[in-house]
């Protein structure tokens, strides 16, 4: 049966919301296949009826004022999606394009990733269609607050504990703390991804992009394949997970030539200026178009000019390619622009970046490919153990983290490979997520009964 099949059993929804969340859904159901079967617990426990179905989906109404005394509604969300191995987990995206089937399939696939992480966390998502682009601090904050004053009835350090994602980063999860602060009278960990002066953890902004890293070393040492340095690797995005897997790259001696937003892409081929990047990004929260101003001999391409069908950044020649944009950024061309430049490995930092063309035609062609779910892992995990400080009252230090993380993201990468050879599935790391974080989840679930 297809993702869609299955879905529409239990949907009433609007299908092309629904869209992302069954391309997400029809992946895992074909990974498992060959567990289900194997083994035949877990058609008897109804498990996979049981997992397509969040737990629930909280929608509120978000109403705020702006700069110019204008009243604005938004709409919120929280998709409680499983809780069997621990507390609900998985960010919050404040984006124009976020709808409830957006955030069901990232909810899905939080759930299954954090299961990787062998942390004792469970998947959810959240967010809003609030843009944060072009508003003013003043204008983000009071967003915040009125999201909070609905959102904090629903989550709480044992229940349900957001983090950031597209949209949502230090700034935004600072008022929304001290908001849930305000309203509860508590300072307890709720939300991860806050700043070091109140909870946060060390390296919480780092752990996506450095973890993708990690988990892509690992993996092509398990691979038997040539290391990173010295080769010449493409990022897309300049966000949160790009910059950081960008500086990662240039840590352990690789040339990072790449970054892209939503309107358009650099190409710096004695690599990129990382520093500049922060601040057009990070600091001023402008457009890639004036890096060129400082670089002028770096190319950059705006979306207007792209391919149809095609990203100007997947057509430059590279070792390794990191989509860390968003999803389905990287097409069935695109994969096929990598393939005929030599690409050997791509690993996603984004949440599906790409396209189920594009995954095919990796795995046909034995691209080493890392799936997001397994290889962005590190940002959840770095939160887990927020978590962790905030329970203890504890700080710990950068390279404590640092080494937790990479220890976590080795074994997932190894837990990824193993599973995918104990099934039949050798190089395949799609198959060996699914099945290894399906396995995780569906066995607790059993345990803890209907
Ligand atoms: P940010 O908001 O920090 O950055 C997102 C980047 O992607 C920006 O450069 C943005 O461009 C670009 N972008 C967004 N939408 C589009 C689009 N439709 N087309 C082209 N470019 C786009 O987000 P993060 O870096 O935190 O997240 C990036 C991805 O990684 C997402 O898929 C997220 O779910 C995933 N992820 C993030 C984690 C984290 O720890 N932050 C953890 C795990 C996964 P612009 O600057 O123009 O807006």
């Amino acid at each position: 049966m297809s993702g869609i099949e299955l879905a529409k059993q239990f949907e009433n929804g609007d299908c092309a919301e629904n869209k992302v969340f069954y391309q997400a859904m029809e992946e895992v159901i074909y990974s498992i296949a060959p567990l289900l079967e194997s083994d035949p617990k877990y058609r008897q426990h109804a498990i996979l009826q049981r997992l397509v179905v969040p737990d629930r989906v909280i929608k509120f109404k978000v109403t705020w004022m702006d700069d110019n005394q204008n009243i604005q509604v938004n709409t919120g969300y929280r998709v409680q999606f499983n809780n069997a191995l621990g507390p609900y987990k998985g960010g919050l995206r404040f984006h124009p394009s976020v709808n409830e089937g957006i955030l069901k399939f990232l909810g899905f696939e939080q759930i299954f990733k954090n299961a990787l992480t062998g942390l004792p966390i469970g998947g959810g998502k959240g967010g809003s269609d609030f843009n944060p682009k072009g508003k003013s601090d003043f204008e983000v904050m009071k967003f915040c607050s009125a999201f909070m004053t609905e959102l904090h009835k629903y989550i709480g350090p044992r229940m349900d504990v957001p983090a950031g994602d597209i949209g949502v980063g230090s700034r935004e999860i600072g008022y929304l703390f001290g908001e849930y602060k305000k309203i509860t009278s508590t300072y307890e960990g709720v939300l991860t991804g806050k700043p070091f002066m109140f909870g946060g953890s060390l390296m919480r902004p780092e752990a996506t992009g450095y973890g993708v890293i990690y988990f892509t070393e690992t993996m092509l040492e398990l691979e038997g394949k040539e290391s990173l340095e010295g080769k010449i690797c493409t990022v897309s995005g300049a966000g949160n997970v790009a910059l950081h897997a960008i500086e990662k790259l240039y840590d352990i001696g690789a040339i990072p030539v790449s970054a892209t937003d939503s309107r358009g892409t650099v190409y710096d081929a004695r690599g990129v200026d990382l520093e500049l990047l922060k601040k057009l990004k990070l600091e001023r929260r402008v457009s890639l178009e004036e890096y060129v101003e400082v670089h002028p001999e770096a190319r950059y391409t705006p979306v207007e000019e792209y391919p149809e069908e095609g990203h100007a950044v997947w057509d430059i020649p590279c070792y390794a390619a990191f989509p860390c944009a968003t999803q389905n950024e990287l097409t069935g061309m695109d994969a096929q622009n990598l393939i005929a430049n030599g690409v050997e490995v791509v690993a996603e930092g984004a949440n599906m970046p790409s396209t189920p063309k594009a995954i095919n035609d990796f795995l046909s062609h034995k691209i080493c490919f890392a799936p997001a779910k397994a290889a962005n892992a590190g940002g959840v995990a770095v939160s887990e153990f927020e978590m962790a400080q905030n329970a203890a009252m504890g700080k710990w230090s950068f390279e404590k983290v640092d080494e937790k993380l990479k220890t976590t993201m080795q074994q997932i990468a190894k837990r990824v490979v193993l599973t995918a050879k104990d099934y039949g599935v050798e190089g395949n790391y799609v198959d060996g997520a699914n099945i290894a974080g399906f396995k995780r989840v569906a066995d607790a679930m059993i345990a803890e009964g209907i």
